[in-house]
């Protein structure tokens, strides 16, 4: 990875170069104020391995809600500010560990030389986040549309007026909702600065299309060694960002600690319901942290061969059997009956 200054954000390091160090991050959509569910949320997200948590500060309420919050969860947080700088205030004094602001759009210079200064004296850094939605006027009269181009330009001149606060703990994000434009933005910034870059794509989508938008996006500047930090922006359930950061991570080899659940793509031969097991398993080691994989494989004529790389999985033996094979390292060992096939590899996967 692309060497960049550490920041530490809370007890999390983002920046520094090193893959292992690629933070996986979300936002809540709840109302922060709400506590209950901002809380349950924030939960179900750190157990599927949320390391960095985004709230939307609205209002003082949300703003003081941070506080207890803070007192309740195990994943530093980051309050999102818009327009308000005093919300950004009471957010820093609330125990906020990261704010995220776009100082274009805090009004008056003062207001944001008061934000910066704060964050100095506590030592809490700065995400300056840039969209295609928010790129200022003059830039966009230069560049006619939103182009990446403008969207760099926009980004680096809001670095600007921050370093000119005397400030460097600053994380980078520049948002697009078109693929070849945000992956150009950020290949553009990553070649003038070397503060750690927060990827991103804004408005996605539903499941299927954010998770493919955002994987491409990710994956080519992840393989170029651009990005410290990530976050898929998908519409619905937050905790299903994680599961897809995680799998892009794990598909790029940048993460060792994780189960990877091979399956076949099924075919005229395939003797057994192999998504509805592969479903089951992955479900059932989602949290486990181990650098692992399963297959679950659809016949035992080509199944053991074609996942010899997996470390351990299973295949269906012929129609109407209720029993898999289970192999290691594409030998076989033994049957397993369907109903037991999952605690069974569970079992197998706390051996290794
Ligand atoms: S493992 Fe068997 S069932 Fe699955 S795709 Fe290959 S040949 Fe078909």
């Amino acid at each position: 990875m692309k060497k960049t200054r550490k920041i530490k954000v809370g007890s999390l390091v983002i920046g520094g170069g090193r893959s292992k160090q690629i933070v996986i991050q979300s936002m809540t959509n709840t109302r922060t104020k709400d506590l209950r569910q901002t809380l349950t949320q924030i939960k179900q997200l750190e157990n599927a391995g949320c390391e960095l948590v985004r709230v939307a500060v609205l209002d003082q309420e949300d703003a003081k809600s941070i506080f207890k919050l803070k007192k309740q969860i195990g994943i530093p947080l980051v309050a999102d500010i818009h327009f308000d700088y005093k919300l950004a205030l009471l957010s820093l004094k609330s125990g906020a560990d990261k704010i995220r602001i776009n100082p274009g759009n805090l009004g008056r210079a003062e207001n944001l030389k008061k934000v910066v200064d704060l964050c100095r004296k506590i030592n809490t850094p700065i995400r300056i986040g840039v969209n295609s939605g928010s790129i200022e006027k003059e830039i966009l009269n230069k560049y006619k549309k939103p182009t990446a181009e403008a969207l760099a330009a926009s980004a680096l001149k809001n670095l600007a007026i921050v370093e000119s606060l005397n400030f460097d703990k600053i994380v980078l994000s520049m948002k697009h909702s078109d693929v070849l434009a945000n992956i150009k933005a950020y290949e553009l910034v990553s070649q003038k600065v070397d503060y750690p870059l927060h990827l991103g794509l804004t408005e996605a989508g539903t499941f299927l299309s954010g998770a493919v938008k955002s994987s491409v996006t990710m994956g080519v500047l992840l393989h170029q060694g651009i990005g410290d930090t990530l976050r898929i922006s998908l519409s619905g359930d937050p905790v299903q960002e994680i599961g897809v950061a995680k799998k892009i991570l794990k598909a790029l080899n940048l993460s060792k600690d994780q189960i990877e659940i091979i399956s076949c793509p099924t075919c005229g031969r395939t003797t057994v319901d192999v998504e509805e097991i592969a479903s089951r398993i992955e479900e059932a080691t989602t949290g486990i942290s181990k650098d692992l994989s399963v297959a679950v494989m659809g016949c035992l004529v080509n199944g053991p061969g074609e996942a010899k790389r997996a470390d351990l999985g299973v295949s269906g033996i012929d129609r109407d059997n209720d029993y898999l094979m289970f192999f290691k390292k594409g030998k076989t060992l033994k049957k397993i009956h369907k109903n037991e096939v999952v605690n069974f590899l569970i079992k197998e996967i706390a051996k290794f």
